[in-house]
């Protein structure tokens, strides 16, 4: 009975803190569902002026990191639809798949590996279940004027598979030599069965990808080096805390696969994954050498054996809604303590504790009155050409304002106040101490770059 009412009540607060973020994010204009006039489209959802840059910010972040500073990895933007021969080759138009059930009673769907209860219904305990179907997940469409077979062709399902297909242009223009990776980041469709859980399981989403080729020999230190570097992208870079996230390793392998492992965090509906670190092996690379009979375009001649072979593969996969969906579980907190002391508008202060460096906006531009509406616009200006992300408000009280911002995960409010004509200096409101500084305006570009990539 006791196991009962605690998992209630942890269910309950998952709920509860789902729906709050969920509703956060919909009246900030960060993620809210797609064709929302038209009642919503399961699984698809857009990014508001506050999701977009957030997402944005994400993105560069990862590509600045994998890409920019290093110069064993090389950049690829590959297109969304390729020759549906490179998705049989890889396997997906043949074993992509999960498999579901229906309920006979309630008829709603189900993914068989995600019944909490194997053969019993989540939503209304029937046991009356359909046998488990393969259901394929690749989304398709057709090419060219006439839809039969022959002009199918798949969104892609991953991003990785054109850059085995382009592997061989790519080495050749950059020079790149054995040990190197490619790198990718964009669209990704799958049609999953039960999309849930806010934007963790949707139906686009975007993915980031680094494949690492390399020679077999090797090839796992190369995949110690990559979980390290990954770790420290999540703990150094986002700043997600240590305690939060978890090494997930894969007892079932692929046959060709030496290693695979999982970084997890801990998410309100529990851990789960937020990127896949994999040993592939040769398979890629054979598996497109068989397929599009271009042997030499898979396989990297070795001068010192003068012997051709298909490099080994390691990757990095990752999720860049999710890595979103997870800054956004951990940057929210509801404080209550801290507004009894402080700006007093309300009891509860909702805050996004964002990393300065993704914040939708960096800093929020605050005239004390609609009167000093021209020079805090020339102050917007000035940040503006620092590359800073601002944001101009005049409308309610200065405490209103700061909550708007505390809510959007706004890092620095800069008000413009009577005593800035004097001094040329503004007060300068740190969203997480609700400290308050008073900096010169001549200083305050470059104090605030310091802070956000502090
Ligand atoms: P899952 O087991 O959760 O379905 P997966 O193991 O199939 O995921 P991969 O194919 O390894 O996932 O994809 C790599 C990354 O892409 C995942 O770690 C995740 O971050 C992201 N991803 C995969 N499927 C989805 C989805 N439906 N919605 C959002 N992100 C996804």
């Amino acid at each position: 009975m006791a196991t009962d009412n605690a998992a209630e009540s942890t269910t309950t607060y998952v709920a509860d803190f789902m729906n709050k973020l969920v509703s956060l994010c919909k009246r900030r204009g960060i993620i809210f569902q797609s064709s929302e006039i038209y009642g919503g489209f399961n699984g698809f959802w857009d990014y508001g002026p506050n999701g977009a840059p957030l997402r944005r910010s994400v993105e560069r972040a990862w590509w600045k990191y994998m890409v920019e500073d290093r110069d064993n990895v090389v950049g690829l933007d590959s297109t969304i639809i390729c020759a549906p021969m490179v998705w049989k080759a890889s396997g997906h138009v043949d074993q992509f798949s999960d498999q579901m059930t229906d309920c006979k009673d309630c008829k709603k769907r189900w993914r068989v590996d995600q019944l909490p209860v194997p053969g019993e219904c989540p939503a209304c305990g029937s046991h009356n279940l359909t046998e488990p179907r393969d259901f394929n997940l690749m989304m398709k469409t057709y090419v060219g004027p006439v839809f039969d077979e022959e002009h199918k062709a798949y969104l892609r399902a991953e991003t990785c598979q054109p850059i085995f297909v382009d592997f061989n242009t790519i080495r050749v223009a950059t020079r790149q030599k054995l040990p190197f990776g490619i790198a990718q980041t964009g669209k990704a469709f799958r049609n999953e069965i039960n999309p849930r859980n806010f934007t963790f399981r949707s139906r686009e989403f975007m993915q980031m990808e680094m494949e690492f080729f390399c020679e077999d020999e090797g090839s796992l230190d190369w995949f110690d080096y990559w979980m390290k570097q990954r770790w420290e992208f999540y703990t150094k870079v986002l700043r997600i805390p240590e305690n939060k996230l978890r090494w997930h390793w894969h007892e079932k392998l692929a046959h060709y696969a030496k290693k695979a492992v999982d970084i997890e965090f801990e998410f309100p509906f529990g851990w789960d994954e937020v990127e896949g670190i994999h040993h592939r092996g040769t398979w890629d690379m054979s598996q497109h050498a068989k397929f599009s009979g271009e042997e030499a375009a898979c396989s990297v001649f070795n001068p010192d054996t003068k012997e051709s072979r298909f490099p080994t593969v390691v990757e990095t996969s990752c999720g860049l809604d999710r890595i979103c969906l997870m800054l956004l579980c951990n940057a929210y907190e509801e404080d209550t303590a801290a507004t009894q002391k402080a700006d007093k508008d309300e009891d509860i202060r909702v805050v996004l504790h964002l990393p300065a460096r993704i914040a939708p906006v960096q800093a929020a531009v605050l005239p004390l009155s609609k009167k000093l509406e021209a020079p805090t616009r020339e102050l917007q200006k000035a940040l503006r050409a620092a590359d800073i992300r601002t944001e101009y408000d005049d409308t309610g009280s200065i405490g209103k304002r700061y909550r708007r911002q505390d809510e959007i995960g706004t890092p620095f409010c800069v008000t413009y106040d009577f005593e800035t004509e004097n001094d040329n200096a503004v007060t300068v409101r740190e969203r997480d101490s609700m400290q308050q500084e008073r900096i010169a305006i001549a200083e305050l570009p470059g104090y605030l770059l310091g802070r956000i990539h502090a």
